[in-house]
């Protein structure tokens, strides 16, 4: 059975507060591009996807509110935005146990609230891990100030699943040209396993399991060419990006790739991919079945399939 690391749920509360408290995350350019809230969802919605996950073989989905994080200026607003997608998804959990759980979602860019929001999901609520996007106000999240994070991170070893906010990069080559979803969100998951590496994060936080979306963006095609024209620039480097580029966990959400999966697959390796829908993005587009199908059609080893579909995301989250 498929454990979806890569699953959304949007309370309506929830979005109301955002709209209330500003929807700051976000650059000017990329706010109108990215209209929030992207759905309304309440608890009528779920028998429908339970059913959608008999469907497609999906024993449990691990929820986040993608692009949209509860960060706020005001620690007060943040705070009280995390405090309620937490308590909803708990609520979720506690209503569908073995079927619903999530991560973490802290109110940033507020080290100290999100420590104490982090301490709450995971002791209190239960969660599997803490959700963080690849910017915060167009910080990286792998900056220095973000650090007290990593470091209570490793200290639990937990899960750190990222997620694009969609700034397209604060790029106006992207976002000018109306590529911030479709392209840019691909561009932040690979600049952030860039960030991670130029910071030598992974080598002071080893113990996080960090989990990168989209099949890693662009990286998994670039792994010789970073080895080759990165340390030039990058000296320091404990050894070659690729190596810390595969220590890293990258979810399935390919929109059908099967030359994307394939790349992947051969740049990580089957033991770092685990199985992620985007759900519910892609229903505009597949059926949730037809998402994992995709990957059972394709030309990987039967074996590998099996450990990508049925037993990495088990074994990241420490559920098998
Ligand atoms: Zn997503």
């Amino acid at each position: 059975m498929i454990v979806d690391v890569h699953a959304h749920y949007f309370p309506k509360a929830y979005n109301e507060m955002l709209l209330r408290i500003g929807g700051r995350s976000l650059p000017e350019a990329a706010r109108a591009l990215t209209a929030r809230p992207a759905r309304d969802d309440d608890p009528s919605s779920i028998p429908l996807r339970l059913q959608q996950m008999d469907d497609a073989g999906v024993q449990m989905q691990v929820l986040s509110p993608a692009a949209s994080p509860p960060y706020a200026e005001k620690e007060a607003d943040a705070v009280a935005a995390a405090r309620l997608v937490n308590d909803s998804y708990a609520e979720l959990a506690r209503a569908h146990p073995g079927r619903l759980a999530a991560f973490v979602s802290l109110p940033l860019p507020h080290i100290d609230a999100s420590l104490r929001e982090m301490e709450r999901g995971l002791d209190q609520l239960g969660m599997l891990g803490v959700s963080m996007t690849c910017s915060c106000f167009d910080r990286s999240t792998a900056e220095a100030e973000f650090e007290p994070l990593y470091q209570e991170m490793n200290r639990r070893r937990t899960v750190l699943n990222y997620h694009p906010i969609q700034n397209g990069i604060c790029s106006p080559m992207i976002n000018d040209y109306r590529f911030t979803v479709s392209v840019g969100a691909s561009l932040e998951d690979s600049a952030i396993v860039l960030h991670l590496i130029a910071r030598r994060v992974p080598e002071r936080y080893p113990d996080i399991k960090y989990v990168v979306p989209h099949l890693g963006g662009i990286i998994p095609m670039l792994l010789e060419r970073l080895d080759n024209q990165a340390p030039r620039v990058h000296p320091n480097l404990p050894e070659r990006p690729s190596l810390t580029a595969r220590r890293f966990y990258y979810d399935t959400v390919g929109h059908g790739s099967q030359a994307a999966l394939l790349c992947a697959w051969k740049a990580f390796g089957a033991d770092q991919l685990v199985a992620g829908s985007d759900y519910p993005v892609l229903l505009a587009f597949e059926t949730y079945r037809h998402t994992f199908h995709s990957i059972r059609e394709s030309s990987l080893p039967a074996g590998d399939v099996d450990k990508i579909l049925n037993h990495n995301a088990q074994r990241v989250l420490g559920i098998d």
